[in-house]
């Protein structure tokens, strides 16, 4: 099951959101707040599927720049939490 909403800004901003959060799923550090219900850009509530997630390849230049914030906020979350934090 996955939520999605088919407005531009969703289609142009949730797939860096997923590939920053593979990353971060990556150094360990798991999202544990509560879900989205309704979209972040355009306010509507968010629908359900189970069909196939629609995957991008993304480019090295983009990979590098997702390591490079998944680093940034393994430190921010170490200077909060300390390494035992997760
Ligand atoms: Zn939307």
């Amino acid at each position: 099951m996955r939520v999605y909403c088919n407005c531009e800004d969703w289609k142009l901003s949730v797939p860096q959101i997923v590939s920053a959060q593979s990353l971060s799923w990556a150094h360990s550090m798991k999202y544990t707040g509560k879900p989205f219900r309704f979209c972040p850009w355009c306010a509507q509530e968010l629908k359900v599927t189970d069909g196939p997630e629609e995957v991008k390849p993304i480019s090295k230049e983009e990979i590098e720049k997702l390591k490079s914030i998944a680093k940034s906020l393994k430190n921010v979350y170490e200077k909060s939490y300390g390494e035992e934090g997760y």
